[in-house]
């Protein structure tokens, strides 16, 4: 799943990327109002996590521009104002969610996941296909009870696959929700990727290979 973090204060930026990379997400950060809107109309993101004091605007005027375009991407208002009218103006502006400064991280991280499930259907933090177990909350992955050790980029790819079941995910769509900006668009990363997740789940098909159109899940029996 991939994040922009739209936030001025260079240090909490640092620790945010730290931690989220850490939790299996790709991060894009954003320093002042203008590059946020520019990353959110060239890229697609899982969630963002937006403060509301920002050089060259607000986070107001940005949740409303992003909801005025149709994007429906969770928002996560980050920010140190704790007034009651400021709490309500954001989620009557479109953020799904509310912080207040200074937060403790995992009470981020656990409200991160929570809204990114919302799409996926899954109660917990717990993603389960057929044999197939995913812990977002603990980063952990089972399969038929065997625990595969996974590079951060495997484990976003299953991850994501994991949310979208019996449906073919094209490569772009991986690149676009798994990779930062910093990736390449012509890389082979997302084959070579896929090609060593298959190889630690050991278990033939379980990913397919859709011509021409990208990967597929197989759905629990
Ligand atoms: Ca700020």
């Amino acid at each position: 799943m991939r994040l922009l973090v739209v936030e001025d204060e260079e240090d909490l930026v640092d620790a945010l990327r730290v931690g989220l990379v850490r939790a299996g997400y790709a991060v894009d950060v954003a320093y002042d109002a203008p590059s946020a809107e520019e990353k959110l109309q060239v890229n697609t993101y899982d969630l963002v996590l937006l403060d509301l004091n920002l050089p060259g605007g607000d986070g107001f005027q940005l949740c409303r521009m992003v909801r005025a375009a149709g994007n429906g991407v969770r928002i996560i208002m980050v920010t140190a104002r704790d007034r009651l009218d400021d709490r309500v103006r954001g989620l009557d502006e479109g953020a799904d969610d509310y912080l207040v400064k200074p937060f403790a991280f995992p009470e981020l991280l656990a409200r991160v996941r929570a809204l990114l499930r919302r799409d996926t259907g899954a109660g917990t933090s717990v993603l389960e296909v057929g044999e197939l177990r995913l812990d977002t909350a603990r980063m952990e992955v089972t399969l038929g009870g065997r625990a595969l050790a996974l590079t951060p980029k495997e484990y976003g790819v299953l991850h994501y696959l994991m949310t979208r079941p019996g449906h073919v995910v094209s490569t772009e769509e991986l690149l676009e929700h798994v990779w930062d900006e910093h990736a390449d668009p012509f890389t082979n990363t997302v084959r070579v990727t896929v090609g060593n997740l298959r190889r630690k789940l050991q278990v033939e098909g379980l990913i397919e290979t859709v011509i021409s159109r990208g990967y597929r899940l197989r759905e629990a029996p």
